[in-house]
């Protein structure tokens, strides 16, 4: 399931000469449309969430869609990437936010 855009939030990481998340993707799926400005998975039948777009938007603008088997097309998966936290929000079906938050990295003490 490719990720899903809110164009709302998409800057099409404007003036970077290639967005975060094609830069990140590993099988090169992602593009921004220039003409919109936008991003968009350009082959979504090759992505296998891997999140990692997901993960280095800046302004929160993907969202990973969960499979049919997992929550139907409305279900939707984002993480908030936070210094060595990570927060993921996890929207049902029926439109319920649950917030999770777990440490991903433990920073030694300086
Ligand atoms: S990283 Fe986010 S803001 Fe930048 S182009 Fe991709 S979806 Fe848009
Ligand atoms: S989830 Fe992974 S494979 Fe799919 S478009 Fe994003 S970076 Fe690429």
């Amino acid at each position: 399931m490719p990720p899903v855009v809110d164009v709302h939030k998409c800057s099409g990481c404007a003036p970077r000469e290639e967005s975060r998340c094609e830069e990140v993707c590993p099988g090169d799926l992602m593009a921004v449309d220039i003409a919109a400005g936008k991003a968009y998975c350009r082959n979504p039948r090759d992505c296998w969430d891997c999140m990692s777009c997901v993960k280095a938007c800046p302004n929160g603008a993907l969202a990973t869609r969960m499979p049919y088997q997992l929550g139907y097309f409305k279900a939707r998966l984002r993480p908030v990437m936070g210094k060595g936290v990570i927060t993921w929000k996890c929207v049902d079906i029926y439109g319920k936010e649950r917030t999770y938050k777990y440490r991903n990295r433990i920073i030694p003490d300086t």
